[in-house]
């Protein structure tokens, strides 16, 4: 790969200009091939990292693409005692033309303020959201990998930054975006988890932050995954929060089931109660399911409907979906009310909607509802 010369973004918005100070030591060319060669997921970042200020007199300020680099925290940190903290995901695609390209930004930005609101933190003007995930990829475009289904995992943040230990919201952020080379989540081709439902814990409450993507909530479930590891399970599924009866989520990925077969097939996914995540895989997925004349329905689902729709025949796939694997196959269920099988290899519903969104998002396939984003 050559270094292209790249145009960044003079601002990232409006009377926020962008300062660029490239990294002095970026990995040589053997090294960065050496990682992209092998890059698991979430242990190796890019050469540079997106950083922006944000105080209650400035507001939005000294927006800076410097070298990745840690953090000098103050021991009285805001974020390290009360957590105020937010995150997004999303990829960067090299395209067919060797241009590289986000999928639906607009919705991450957007999502980020929604959190970002729940949090009591400041909003980021959605366009600076994007031109610093812009920014990011284009400085350090050489890092988005070319072969097969690999891509550059973009993680946008926000923390709170005061010094401070009294409990109100600070008067003080960062947001930053780093990059990490991504594995196809499959290496040899797609497989299947097993998901343990927790009855004992639960991730979200109507009134929680459930819908907001922040770290807190991340914490508050490792436990039951470490539950649902020891009942030998891959993931842990949670259920509502006031009747422990309703399907909610998986991990950190939103859930499909589908009724019947063939053409006819019907997707069922929970609906956005307030306590969900509200998934940008889940809510693309509806639209192309359409695309492929598929009937969706947002509704409820109890775990003993999915155990009783399963024995009878009716439910005959289910998948979980999000950014990171992009749709996995779920085939057992364990929970302390009876364990189940759905299946063991792929559905062909499931297969084909993920290759289906999987071409519109590496650029293999027509972008008929202009969510690929552009970057160069
Ligand atoms: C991020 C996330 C998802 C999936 O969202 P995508 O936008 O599809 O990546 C689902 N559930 C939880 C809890 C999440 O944090």
């Amino acid at each position: 790969m050559t270094a292209k010369t790249v145009a960044l973004p003079s601002q990232l918005a409006e009377g926020l200009p962008l300062t660029v100070v490239p990294a002095d030591h970026p990995r040589s060319d053997d090294e960065r091939a050496k990682i992209l060669a092998n890059p698991g997921f979430g242990t190796n970042f890019t050469d540079h990292m997106v950083l922006v200020r944000w105080t209650e007199d400035q507001g939005w300020h000294d927006a800076k693409v410097q070298a990745y680099q840690p953090f000098s925290i103050d021991p009285a940190s805001a974020v390290l005692h009360y957590a105020q903290e937010i995150f997004e995901g999303l990829k960067a695609y090299r395209r067919p033309d060797g241009t590289t390209a986000t999928f639906r930004p607009d919705a991450n930005a957007e999502r980020f303020n929604n959190s970002a609101r729940r949090l009591a933190m400041p909003e980021l003007p959605p366009e600076a959201f994007i031109a610093a995930c812009d920014a990011l990829t284009l400085i350090d475009q050489d890092w988005v990998p070319s072969e097969g289904e690999m891509t550059l995992y973009l993680r946008p943040f926000m923390f709170a930054n005061e010094v401070f230990l009294g409990v109100r919201p600070s008067k003080e952020y960062y947001f930053c975006v780093i990059a990490s080379p991504a594995a196809a989540y499959f290496g040899g081709g797609v497989s299947g988890v097993s998901v343990y439902a927790s009855e004992d814990f639960v991730r979200a409450v109507p009134g929680g932050t459930g819908e907001a993507k922040c770290g807190g909530n991340y914490a508050a479930s490792l436990l039951a995954q470490a539950q649902a590891a020891a009942e030998g399970c891959d993931q842990v599924v949670w259920l509502d929060g006031l009747e422990h009866k309703y399907v909610e989520e998986m991990g950190g990925m939103n859930l499909f089931f589908v009724y019947g077969e063939g053409d006819d097939a019907e997707l069922v996914t929970p609906d956005l109660t307030g306590s969900l995540l509200p998934g940008i895989t889940r809510r693309s997925l509806i639209e192309a399911a359409g695309d492929l004349g598929y009937r969706v329905t947002e509704r409820k689902i109890s775990l003993a409907d999915w155990r009783d729709d399963v024995r009878d025949g009716k439910i005959t796939e289910t998948f979980a979906c999000g950014t990171a694997a992009v749709i996995t196959p779920v085939y057992t269920v364990k929970a302390r009310t009876g364990d189940f099988e759905i299946g063991s290899e792929p559905g062909p519903v499931t297969m084909r909607l993920r290759e289906y969104l999987l071409g519109i998002q590496t650029g293999t396939a027509e972008d008929t509802h202009g969510w690929i984003h552009e970057i160069g």
